[in-house]
């Protein structure tokens, strides 16, 4: 039995690119030690991120995410037991919300910005997946 957890939020100042990528470097390494995967999307204003894995090790791990003050306004969107893994390719995918994706943005939110709050749970799923490229 797994665990899929979904949830939004914002950075708390501006992030470089090297911060970014100090994030998803360290999700990473911590996500594979404890047989977590997932995918994080982020543009300069927001994160959308999933975490799959045993229940244990995803709710200590977004423990100590939504105490991380790189972010804040961590909202939950969406937390279910599941089967399977949508997300098993990666310890931690990485998309950048940029303009390229504004077809995935109206198709799953009905906007053409990247406005992880406003999603339901099965359409931050879709839009999850359809930038990982999944
Ligand atoms: P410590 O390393 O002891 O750090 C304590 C606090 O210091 C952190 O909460 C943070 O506020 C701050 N901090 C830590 N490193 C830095 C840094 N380089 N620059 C500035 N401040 C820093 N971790 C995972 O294990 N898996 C994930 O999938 C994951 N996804 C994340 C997604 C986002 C959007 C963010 C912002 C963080 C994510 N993290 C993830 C990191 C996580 O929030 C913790 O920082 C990390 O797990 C270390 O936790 P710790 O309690 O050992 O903190």
């Amino acid at each position: 039995m797994l665990t899929r957890l979904i949830y939004a939020s914002e950075p708390s100042q501006p992030l470089t690119p090297a911060a970014v990528q100090d994030i998803v470097d360290h999700a990473r390494a911590a996500n594979a030690r404890s047989q977590i995967t997932g995918m994080l999307i982020f543009d300069s204003g927001a994160f959308l991120q999933v975490l799959e894995g045993r229940r244990e090790p995803v709710s200590e791990t977004f423990g100590r995410i939504a105490q991380d003050k790189r972010h804040r306004h961590v909202v939950l969107l969406s937390v279910q037991t599941v089967d399977e893994r949508l997300f098993g390719r990666w310890a931690m995918g990485f998309a950048a919300a940029d303009a390229s994706g504004r077809d995935q943005f109206l198709r799953f939110g009905g906007s053409d910005r990247f406005e992880p709050y406003t999603l339901s749970p099965g359409s931050a799923v879709g839009l999850l997946l359809a930038l990982s490229g999944g």
